[in-house]
């Protein structure tokens, strides 16, 4: 099984200066791979291997290449390469696609170091602090909130900078399929660590530190599975032609859960590997809440099924996963706990008592995070995401769609 490790990094100034100089180095390097391959022959393009054995001509020509760790820089070159495979396989299934962009300091936010260049030290650090070392770098401080499991192999380091500016390092790590990992001490859990769900009308779910994922789009096959039904209601009942049709509505039924369940198993997946915590509404409550339209049962029945998956998950990749008290949570202002009624179409919350402003499903995501931090007894830490989250940053929150998630299996981080 693979399953990743993040946490939040502390480095000193000058470490965080050669983080950043790296950072800036691999994007240059990542735009180099483009510039290289882009103006080869249409019939002469390189692949990665190709590229890989370029690198040490780069860095004869370019010697701000030879800055970084070898491994470090195929890890770049292949990551050019796996998008311009992920821009393949999409432009297969019929999608419009460009080519792959130059990328500016803002888009590039993250080195990898993979099989080697890096070490872990986890008796260095007093109380859940370890520190993690980039070769050709320094070693970074890092809050250990869990530790890397003994079993577990360590595929690659990857750090990276925030829109924020926190910095983080995520481990990718590897055990046989047997190894269950343990769940972290709840002691370790903090806001960084732990996401709140809203689980949403407008948008598949939104996250407490501001990522959207989007709807699945069954338009399609909502379309045909009508289309399927219209013949079925046309045909004479207990005749042959009826079976048949009965059996092709059947038949799109099936294709929409299955389709349906893949969804939530790459979007649960994601949850549990890239939190310590995740913290969901209690559907049962929130039900009686709402009152049962038909509508609302069969939203209901699909959340249910993806609060299953995901406590199922939970389990299998060492994660909480909680469910909390939906009352409120999106009258309630995640600053100050004051109620404001809120009507369906009002998409904003701004809170006329304290003034914290933000989308309506960011807010009732936090309150769920909030609510999730009280059932576990712990306290609200003071760095909380409510503090980070400001209007502004609204706009920059990160819409990803459904279609990304079903080409590539997993989020962005
Ligand atoms: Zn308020």
């Amino acid at each position: 099984m693979e399953y990743s490790h993040r946490y939040r990094a502390y480095p000193s100034d000058e470490v965080a200066e050669g983080l950043e100089h790296h950072l800036n180095v691999h994007r240059q390097l990542y735009n180099h791979v483009r510039w290289d391959y882009e103006n080869s022959p249409e019939d002469d393009k390189p692949g990665e291997y190709d590229q890989n054995n370029e690198l040490p001509e780069w860095k004869r020509k370019w010697p701000v290449f030879g800055d970084l760790h070898s491994k470090a820089a195929q890890a770049t070159v292949a990551r050019f390469h796996r998008n311009l495979s992920h821009l393949r396989k999409k432009k297969e299934k019929g999608y419009t696609v460009g080519r792959l962009k130059r990328q500016s300091p803002a888009e590039y936010r993250s080195v990898t170091y993979n099989q080697s260049g890096f070490d872990l030290d986890e008796k260095r650090g007093h109380d859940k602090y370890a520190y993690v070392r980039f070769s050709k770098i320094g070693w970074v401080k890092i809050r250990y909130s869990r530790p890397i499991p003994d079993q577990a192999t360590i595929k690659e380091v990857t750090f990276k900078k925030e829109r924020t500016g926190e910095w983080f390092v995520s481990f990718g790590l590897e055990t046989d399929d047997e190894h269950i990992p343990e769940k972290p001490d709840v002691d370790s859990l903090d806001a960084r660590n732990s996401v709140g769900i809203d689980l949403g009308i407008l948008n598949y779910i939104h996250t407490s530190d501001g990522k959207t994922v989007e709807w699945l789009d069954l338009e399609d096959d909502s379309e045909r599975l009508r289309c399927e039904q219209r013949k079925l209601s046309r045909k004479v009942k207990v005749s042959d032609n009826y079976e048949k049709q009965r059996r092709e509505v059947a038949k799109v039924k099936r294709h929409i859960k299955r389709k349906v369940l893949d969804y939530q198993h790459k979007i649960t997946t994601w949850l549990v590997t890239e939190y310590d915590a995740v913290f969901v509404e209690d559907l049962d409550v929130a039900g009686m809440l709402q009152g049962d339209g038909n509508a609302r049962n069969k939203q209901d029945a699909a959340w249910r099924q993806f609060i299953t998956l995901l406590e199922y998950k939970g389990d299998l990749y060492g994660t909480h996963v909680k469910q909390v008290e939906p009352r409120g949570t999106t009258k309630e202002c995640a600053r100050c706990g004051v109620e404001t009624p809120k009507p369906i179409w009002v998409r904003e919350h701004s809170c006329p008592s304290c003034g914290f402003e933000t989308d309506r499903d960011a807010n009732a995501a936090m309150n769920v995070l909030q609510r999730g931090f009280e059932k576990l007894g712990l306290g609200w830490p003071e760095d909380t995401p409510v503090e980070t989250v400001t209007a502004t940053d609204t706009a920059d929150f990160q819409r990803v769609s459904a279609s990304h998630v079903l080409e590539t299996g997993s989020l962005p981080s």
